[in-house]
């Protein structure tokens, strides 16, 4: 049997999706602030069908970063997506 190149596969936090790692957005909280990924903090995972729905998608942040201020979290997301999409 021949090998298969194996892609890492990662779980969305907020639907449980399990996603190729390339499909994810990559997310971490740190002190209740919510941040771009940048290797020093736990991190998680969100898909691309839970960033379009806004409710799914605030419920999930809340719970990861353990703060109820949504639309701190949900300007910070929006920063975060708008810079990845620069890159
Ligand atoms: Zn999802």
């Amino acid at each position: 049997m021949a090998k298969k190149f194996h892609q890492p596969t990662r779980m969305c936090v907020s639907c449980r999706i399990r996603e190729p790692q390339c499909n994810l957005l990559r997310l971490q909280c740190f002190n209740g602030e919510l941040t771009a990924f940048d290797g020093t903090k736990r991190s998680f995972y969100l898909c691309q069908s839970c960033l379009k729905e806004e409710k799914k998608l605030l419920r999930a942040l809340m719970r990861q970063c353990k703060s109820p201020d949504k639309d701190k979290l949900m300007n910070k997301l929006k920063e975060i997506i708008t810079d990845d999409r620069k890159s």
